[in-house]
């Protein structure tokens, strides 16, 4: 049985067992999910040694071990990742199923003990513009799994988060989970501007990721690779850049995408390398570097309207622009190595 907590001012603190306890109870009791409390207890607290300010029934769910694993399974033939919503980073940074670059943006979130605390779960769900893990899950089209009284349904997470704060979860709904392709990107770039190294919210992230042709590459003994199913530019295993995805993290009020500009990207990156002008020929390296001035700037083109960016105690909006922008154009130039 669920254990009742303490009382805080009319409000009350559940403990469920199990994922059935935990949703029955946030079904009855209006209660909000609390996992790692990092975000919450920060968003609740008062002066030292008293009990935080919830303005509602609280959920522990600390005690779901059933939400906390990192598992791999096939589906059409395509290997796909789970977590479970209770995981925390620490947790995942020790999973040898999790990619590098995933496990390169979570080494820098907060320092290890929070790390050790937070969730990917309530990193999601607090939905905010700054929250690390949304820019690679953007970038890897993720989608989640909710629980409610009613049953499970599934959402991508773009079409989860709405703005700052704010998500698709129902009042009575829990997260399950997040899962996404396991893709084994050729190219990944990820930064993450902060104001220190450690427990430093970012003021910009950025994460670029690709997936070159090799037999486009002019190394010899690769094979052709397989191309995602969401991934941009599906379908060309002829071109040398066949999967090409960014995200830009903390300057709008979520994670920006877009799909039609990376298409857009793809196919001036493929012209480049392609027969015709440019590919080194007559003025060589010299022809190249002008190209490369063309991607950047077609690319800071299609970004820039995309990027609006606010002033905050963490940083400047011109100083996010100005940055993200630059991130972007560091991204080509490693591209077109
Ligand atoms: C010092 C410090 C440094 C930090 N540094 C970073 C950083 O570098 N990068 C970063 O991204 N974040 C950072 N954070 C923020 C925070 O640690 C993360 O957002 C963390 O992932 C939140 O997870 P949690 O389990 O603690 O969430 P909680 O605080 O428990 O919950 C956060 C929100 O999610 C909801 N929620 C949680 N789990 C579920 C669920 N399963 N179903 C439905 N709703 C749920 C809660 O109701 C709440 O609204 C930092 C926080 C601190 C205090």
């Amino acid at each position: 049985m669920e254990e009742r907590g303490e009382e805080m001012k009319g409000i009350e603190v559940f403990t469920p067992e199990n994922l059935e306890e935990a949703i029955s109870i946030r079904a009855s009791e209006q209660a909000v999910p609390l996992a790692g409390g990092t975000d919450l207890m920060v968003k609740y607290r008062r002066p030292s040694g008293m009990l935080p300010d919830f303005k509602s029934n609280v959920i522990l769910l600390g005690k779901l071990s059933e939400l906390r694993f990192v598992k791999e399974r096939e589906e059409a033939g395509k290997a796909f990742i789970e977590i479970g919503a209770l995981t925390t980073f620490s947790e995942l940074l020790k999973s040898e199923i999790i990619p590098k670059y995933v496990k390169e943006v979570i080494g820098e979130i907060a320092a290890p003990g929070i790390r050790n605390m937070a969730t990917i779960g309530g990193n999601i769900c607090n939905a905010s513009p700054a929250g690390d893990t949304l820019v690679p899950l953007y970038c890897l089209n993720a989608v989640l799994t909710l629980v409610g009284p009613d049953g499970k349904r599934k959402v991508k997470i773009e079409e989860f988060i709405k703005g700052p704060g704010k998500t698709e979860l129902g009042q009575d709904e829990l997260l399950i989970s997040v899962s996404f392709e396991k893709i084994d990107f050729t190219s990944t770039f990820y930064r993450k501007v902060g104001t220190r190294r450690a427990n430093a919210l970012s003021k910009v992230s950025f994460m670029g990721l690709a997936i070159k042709n090799p037999a486009h590459s002019g190394r010899s003994g690769y094979s052709s690779h397989s191309v995602s199913a969401d991934g941009v530019g599906k379908g060309k295993p002829g071109k040398k850049i066949s999967d090409l995805r960014i995200a830009f993290g903390a300057v709008a009020p979520t994670v920006v995408r877009s799909r039609e500009n990376e298409e857009a990207l793809l196919e001036v990156l493929n012209e480049k390398g392609g027969k015709g002008k440019g590919n080194g020929g007559e003025n060589g390296s010299h022809n190249a570097g002008r190209i490369i001035e063309k991607i950047k700037e077609r690319s800071v083109y299609l970004y820039s309207d995309l990027i609006t960016p606010i002033d905050d105690q963490r940083s400047r909006a011109a100083y996010r622009k100005e940055v993200s922008l630059s991130l972007l154009k560091e991204f080509i130039v490693e591209l077109c190595k």
